[in-house]
């Protein structure tokens, strides 16, 4: 395939995970012809059970969601967050061995978007619900065509557009790939964009419990000495847990009967919602920071994980992506519009102007927090202590965070604003 052969279509997509697809959608919706391929099988990532995962998504990538149609699919299923208790040092199963801990912040919806009608937090959403509303808009509702399960095998880039060899042997040209492929991104690697980042001694635990009383649509953080411990609300009478330990506790406990698994957990969830039984499998994923150098090379740009792998220490990560998405969208919406080529060095710089320093910015935010708060050396104890109390007793500083975690801070791309990009 040669510089001259027509293209296949305007962008081509490397990777369907939720950053892929969303942005996917976005094209269609400004009229953009889109190709995307996944190594996985629908019938995996769309599985009852997929990856155990539930993300805290930023009213903002809400609003894009609704922008882009997935409202009526997912609201029914969306946990509002009504408020978030951050606490230091102690979980709720110590709260019976000497109270609660005087050192925490607590975030209330009510106070940046007060009434009934006010926007939440944000919203707890399985994975599972995220990738069935994705799966449905693009079958449903668009032009974008998925090859999948169908790996990238290779990339090469020329004056005029990208080729890509897929691993059947099939090639697909296009004037801009997009790599929304992931931490081992291949696109990343092909375009010879460096990372910087290093591992976490730290596996998470991922698993889902159901319990009798109702959260009330509050999500808890614990920072334990190990790492945080999370308890984060889901519909009905049920949460999403994140546990953080040492890679070798984190193997024992996945390993372990599944009684004296929950047994341990009850340890650190403690009884304040009731009984607490386990629904479905235990997860474990590794952690690592991740920054790619660049977010664009020559008819190249990367969006999502690929671009920048976080701790989850803040639930940033994939709200970082749908940024990338929204913003990316509407920079190639605006080159289509004037009829520019949206592989040009020009576009592609206008989106990494846009984004890169606001992900580096968010990286390295979550890696000191988790530094901060990972540790029991007495200094960084007290200092973080105080650190969360005045933050809690200072209105202004509480209301920033609740609005820059709510992805509503800085230049807001339209989807973002719940405004839908014009075909
Ligand atoms: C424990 C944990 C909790 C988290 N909680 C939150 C949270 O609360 N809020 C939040 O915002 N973020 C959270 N995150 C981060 C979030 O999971 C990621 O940021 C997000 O899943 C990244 O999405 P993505 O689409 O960019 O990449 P991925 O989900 O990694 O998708 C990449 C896709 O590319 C495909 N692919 C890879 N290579 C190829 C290839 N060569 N060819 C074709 N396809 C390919 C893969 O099959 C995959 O479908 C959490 C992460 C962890 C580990």
């Amino acid at each position: 395939m040669t510089a001259t052969t027509p293209p296949d279509c305007d962008v081509f997509i490397a990777g369907g995970g939720m950053a892929g697809l969303t942005l996917a959608l976005a094209l269609d919706q400004a009229g953009l012809d889109v190709v995307v391929a996944d190594a996985q099988a629908p019938s995996t990532t769309l599985a009852p059970h997929f990856d155990g995962r539930a993300f805290a998504i930023a009213f903002a990538s809400f609003r894009m969601w609704k922008a882009l149609g997935l409202g009526a699919d997912l609201e029914p299923v969306a946990q509002p967050i009504e408020e978030i208790m951050v606490t230091d040092g102690r979980p709720m199963g110590g709260v019976r061995r000497g109270g609660p801990s005087l050192l925490h912040l607590h975030f209330d919806r009510e106070e940046i978007s007060p009434g009934p009608e006010g926007e939440p937090l944000g919203y707890m959403l399985e994975n599972r619900y995220i990738r069935l509303a994705l799966d449905k808009a693009i079958r449903e509702r668009s032009r974008v065509r998925v090859i999948a399960p169908m790996g990238v095998a290779k990339t090469e880039v020329d004056a005029t557009g990208a080729t890509v060899t897929l691993t059947d042997g099939r090639t697909l040209r296009a004037p801009l790939l997009i790599g929304c492929d992931g931490r081992g991104s291949l696109v990343r690697r092909q375009a010879g964009i460096r990372t910087v980042g290093w591992p976490y001694p730290v596996t998470a635990i991922v698993c889902t419990v159901a319990h009798e009383k109702p959260h009330g649509g509050v999500a808890h953080e614990f920072f334990l000495p190990e790492g945080p411990f999370a308890i984060l609300p889901l519909v009905g009478n049920r949460a999403n847990v994140v546990w953080m330990e040492k890679h070798a506790v984190s193997r024992a406990l996945l390993a372990m009967p599944e009684a004296a698994f929950l047994a341990e957990l009850k340890r650190r969830f403690g009884d304040f919602l009731g009984d607490v039984r386990l629904e479905g499998p235990r997860f474990g994923y590794p952690l690592s920071l991740q920054l790619a150098e660049r977010m664009i090379a020559p008819r190249v740009a990367l969006a999502g994980d690929s671009a920048h792998g976080v701790h989850p220490i803040a639930g940033q990560g994939l709200n970082m992506g749908l940024k990338d998405v929204a913003a990316l969208a509407e920079v190639l919406a605006d080159a289509a519009a004037l009829g520019l080529d949206l592989g040009d060095p020009h576009v592609l710089e206008r989106y990494q102007r846009w984004r890169r320093l606001d992900n580096v910015a968010m990286g390295l935010a979550t890696d000191f927090f988790d530094r901060l708060f990972s540790n029991d050396i007495a200094p960084l104890r007290l200092a973080r202590g105080v650190g969360l109390a005045l933050v809690n007793r200072i209105g202004p500083a509480r209301r920033f965070f609740m609005t820059y975690a709510g992805g509503a801070a800085g230049a807001l791309p339209k989807l973002l604003r719940g405004e839908a990009l014009a075909a």
